[in-house]
């Protein structure tokens, strides 16, 4: 049995100031305890609203998608290598943005060449999502493979997907799919770089004909910016009429 967290679901426009009744924060996920995917500034907030300051001690890899400030936060990598040790796969421009330290190993990621890290496979997809930054970054979707067998899909951010990446992905089975899904129901000049639901409702279609999801495999939606959703049950409702789960802060699935 694997487990995966969601320690964020919101888009950049997402700030701690402003924290409501309902909140999400940055996106962020963690496999197992283990595995953390992309590191912003609001995981320590996550951890201290479900009371659990242990919550990151097991972890020994962190893989980021992209060099944007709402998936990755120096202080806060460097914060969990002051505990532990850590191997980060990221692209070069991430590795020079943080720096060396003692506890860290980096893994530089090239696209469509899969890693071992740790108990886990990572294939690096590339995203339809600012894909150039000062030349030599890229932003990654994830295919994870767990040792009990589990794939993972983890696709933020990101619009229409890349043909040689929608080739790779043919080649999996998933239990679980995350896709972007900031844009919400809207049309809006951000879907060049992310998914409004009327695209993710066409790649769905398509993803359901290509038998690419393992019969009690899950979608799931997540990074929702705050600006361009309604209420999360809102979200929810016109989601749901697509198969799709609204994720949320905290949400936890058995695999
Ligand atoms: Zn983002
Ligand atoms: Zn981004």
């Amino acid at each position: 049995m694997s487990e995966f967290l969601f320690l964020g679901t919101g888009a950049a426009d997402w700030r701690i100031e402003d924290k409501g009744e309902f909140f999400r924060r940055n996106s962020a996920a963690l496999i197992n305890r283990e595995l953390m995917i992309d590191c912003g500034e609001h995981i320590f907030d996550f951890a201290e609203s479900v009371n659990n300051s242990s919550l990151y001690n097991n972890v020994t890899d962190i893989i980021i998608t992209h060099n944007h400030r709402d998936h990755i936060c120096k202080d806060t990598v460097l914060k969990l290598a002051q505990q532990q040790k850590i191997r980060v796969g990221c692209d070069r421009n991430i590795m020079n943005k943080i720096g060396e330290h003692s506890n860290i190993e980096y893994n530089i990621f090239k696209p469509f060449e899969g890693v071992r890290m740790g108990n886990y496979s990572i294939m690096p997809i590339l995203a339809n999502h600012d894909v150039v930054i000062n030349g030599d970054s890229c932003a990654y979707h994830y295919i994870i493979e767990t040792s009990d067998g589990k794939t993972i899909f983890y696709g933020l951010d990101g619009a229409w997907f890349l043909r040689p990446s929608w080739e790779e992905m043919k080649k999996h089975m998933f239990d679980i799919m995350i896709f972007d899904c900031t844009v919400g129901d809207n049309d809006d000049w951000r879907l060049f770089e992310h998914n409004t639901i009327s695209m993710l409702r066409t790649m769905i279609k398509e993803i359901k004909e290509r038998n690419i999801l393992k019969d009690n495999g899950r979608l799931i939606a997540s990074h929702l910016a705050k600006t361009l959703h309604g209420s999360h049950e809102e979200t929810e409702l016109i989601l749901n009429k697509i198969d799709v789960l609204t994720a949320y802060d905290g949400m936890k699935l058995e695999l």
